[in-house]
């Protein structure tokens, strides 16, 4: 305890020994280990805190390690060379180790206490603090700084508001942490209404770590969120986009889609997949199904994944409905997918910001499908050298596995990949004649889409 008991807050914690729990220095990467070192030298007090302590508790490897702390952003950045300020909002540091991004925060307030918090007693666990900084560190609003029990009251849920201490190797536990570890609880810190009204991505979260954990949500802590779903018309597509990456490139995507196709919050992510999968019962719904359980498996087995070919899959019901839709006399075929494409793109970019280079894509994966399908003569070489042929490809197969009859398309196309040149003249002039299939004139590349 020692020093600890000096750390205003400390006495509405409870201590949890070494060797009640099981978390072991030796599992903590050696950099996070190194930050609360030099805290402590430094005379501060820095703590593991967060999905770190939470996913060591069930002897998972965390994405990363974030440290609380009672040093201020400027003591920080004296502190450590590698600091980086980032965040407008709040500042965060930021402390590169190699490819490691070690996030610090300093202790802040939940929100209803920031009215309160004001002067020389928001900073009263702090050291080495001048006025100038103390002034220019809180009265920016959503940005007060606190006791620790105030960081730990107003993180999401009591799971990730636990807190590991070099000192003597405890855990500190402001609220159930430990007890809801024990039920695998997802359980809201406060009232559930307020915390998800301050901020909606809670419920996001929520969804995400009872698919991440395999924990159910504590009844108080479901209640209101299809009611409160609406709330998330209130933030970015660009932090529902993130969101969304998490979701569904964690590993657990198909418990994390499942869940999202069962609360409302999903309607503000996917709405149009959503409402394409209660009319389209068919195969492009199972190829959805098909490709969030590749992602999973390429992703346990260590693989990377392509926001783009999720996207493709994701929105490729919706891409189905549309080309059903009855084509305008005007415009021919191919002007009629390209619209389609570009306005399923479109639609979703209002929900979920995705990057350009991503739908960008998407698109091409889409478009090589219509190419791979046609094996049209002269264009099969450029098909099979075209950067996203891999990706084309994959999906083509997936469009089989889901039970799409392309006619053998997917094994031609893998013995042509790996075909010798004469074997590949073979199969070319195996194909049916270009006599015998309309004749298209050749123009230059159409225009790209709008998006
Ligand atoms: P993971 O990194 O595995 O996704 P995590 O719990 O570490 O899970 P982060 O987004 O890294 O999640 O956030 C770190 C910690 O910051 C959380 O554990 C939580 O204590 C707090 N936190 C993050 N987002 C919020 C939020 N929207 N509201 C309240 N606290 C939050
Ligand atoms: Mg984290």
């Amino acid at each position: 305890m020692n020093q600890l008991q000096a750390l205003p807050g400390i006495e509405k914690a409870t201590l949890i020994a070494r060797d009640q729990h099981p978390v072991s220095r030796k599992q903590i990467s050696p950099n996070a280990l190194k930050v609360l070192y030099k805290l402590r030298d430094a005379g501060f007090h820095g703590f593991l805190v967060g999905g770190g302590v939470r996913d060591l508790l069930l002897d998972k490897s965390p994405k990363d390690f974030d440290i609380a702390t009672n040093a201020s952003p400027e003591e920080l950045k004296k502190l450590f060379r590698n600091a980086r300020i980032i965040g407008r909002r709040f500042k965060i540091i930021h402390l590169q180790f190699g490819r490691e991004i070690i996030e610090v925060t300093t202790f802040r307030a939940p929100h209803d206490a920031q009215n309160e918090i004001r002067g020389d007693a928001s900073r009263k666990g702090m050291q080495g603090m001048d006025s100038a900084h103390s002034t220019a560190g809180m009265i920016l609003r959503d940005n007060v700084y606190g006791n620790i029990d105030e960081d730990a009251l107003r993180r999401d849920f009591t799971i990730n508001a636990l807190y590991y201490t070099i000192n003597d190797f405890m855990l500190l536990d402001f609220s159930t942490g430990m007890e809801d570890m024990q039920s695998k609880l997802i359980r809201i810190i406060g009232n559930p209404e307020e915390r998800y009204k301050e901020d909606p991505v809670r419920m996001l979260r929520a969804l995400r770590f009872c698919a991440k954990l395999d924990f159910t949500m504590e009844e108080n802590t479901s209640r209101p969120i299809n009611q409160l779903a609406h709330l998330l018309e209130s933030i970015s597509p660009a932090r529902l986009f993130d969101e969304t990456m998490k979701l569904l490139t964690g590993g657990h995507a198909v418990k994390s889609f499942a869940l999202l196709r069962q609360y409302e919050p999903g309607k503000y992510l996917f709405a149009p997949t959503l409402s394409a999968l209660e009319s389209e019962q068919g195969a492009a719904s199972k190829l959805l199904d098909l490709a969030l359980q590749n992602t999973d498996s390429r992703l346990a087995e260590g693989k990377s994944v392509t926001p783009a070919f999720l996207f493709a899959s994701l929105l490729w019901p919706v891409l189905k409905i549309r080309l059903k839709s009855s084509q305008s006399p005007d415009i021919n075929q191919h002007q009629h997918f390209q619209n389609a494409v570009n306005a399923v793109l479109m639609e979703q970019i209002q929900y979920t910001a995705v990057p350009k280079r991503f739908t960008l894509a998407a698109k091409e994966i889409w478009e090589l499908q219509l190419r791979l399908e046609r094996r049209n003569r002269r264009s099969i070489e450029s098909a099979i050298n075209h950067p996203r042929f891999r990706a084309a490809y994959d999906f083509l197969l997936l469009r089989e596995d889901s039970g799409e009859d392309l006619d053998g398309l997917g094994q031609w196309w893998t013995t042509f990949q790996f075909a010798d040149s004469p074997l590949r003249a073979e199969m070319i002039d195996a194909l049916p004649k270009p006599g015998n299939q309309p004749r298209r004139r050749r123009r230059g590349k159409p225009s790209g889409a709008s998006n």
